[in-house]
């Protein structure tokens, strides 16, 4: 019986490429691989980390995983060396939850790349590490107990002139459009933010909400971050 579910070399290689072998981490983006002096290697500093330990007692370890999903390439996410030694410093910072979501946007961003469209809300060639704008993807927020009090401040703070902006966004943005159905037609901004919230628990869409939200009001945003991550 093996100890640990490593992942095969194939698994490895499937996850570096499809984020275009830059770390997942959406404050690091660094390429993990180049070119050696020998013309004939190449210098790897990715690793595919586990986002649930490979063998008990590892980092984020789920008993109720079987062995073969957690050596699956769902399981696995591409970081640099110095990452994947960060997601194992702190489990409680950086959470399965989270680990997927980077997984989920590194991706996407590979493919905006791919595509030719890098000024996606988070390319890497975006102008976020000049700016101090928060990424609202790397506030984690715990579904068991989500920050209700001031998620429902910012959606104040960013909507109380404009109730109408939030009726529009939620009907543009495929997650939240089932959600103006149950929005009555003399709803305000209040009654719609108890819908949305109540969705949100349901569906555990928050980092969804806030992603939308901060691309409607980025220093609204800001403002509140602190606030969402305690
Ligand atoms: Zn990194």
């Amino acid at each position: 019986m093996r100890d640990r579910d490593d992942f095969s070399a194939e698994v490895k290689d499937k996850l570096a490429r499809r984020v275009g072998f830059h770390c997942s981490n959406p404050t690091c983006q660094k390429i993990t691989s180049g070119p050696q002096i020998d013309p004939a290697k190449a210098i790897n500093l990715g690793i595919a980390a586990h986002i649930t330990a490979a063998a008990p007692g590892g980092p984020r370890y789920d008993a109720n995983v079987a062995p073969e999903q957690r050596a699956a390439i769902d399981n696995g996410i591409w970081l640099c060396w110095n990452c994947s030694h960060l997601i194992d410093s702190d489990v409680l910072r950086y959470p399965a939850n989270l680990l997927w979501q980077w997984k989920k946007d590194a991706e996407a961003r590979a493919l905006a790349e791919l595509e030719g469209n890098p000024s996606g809300p988070d390319a890497p060639t975006a102008a976020k590490p000049q700016t101090l704008h928060v990424d609202p993807t790397t506030i984690y927020i715990n579904p068991d107990n989500p920050p209700v009090a001031a998620i429902r401040e910012l959606l104040e703070a960013v909507f109380f002139n404009a109730p109408d902006d939030l009726h529009r966004l939620c009907l543009q943005d495929k997650l939240f459009r089932p959600v103006v159905k149950q929005f009555g037609s003399n709803y305000g901004l209040d009654d719609m933010i108890d819908n949305l919230i109540s969705y949100c628990f349901q569906y555990i869409l928050w980092n969804d909400l806030l992603t939308m939200v901060a691309d409607k009001n980025q220093a609204q945003f800001d403002r509140f971050a602190p606030k969402l991550q305690a």
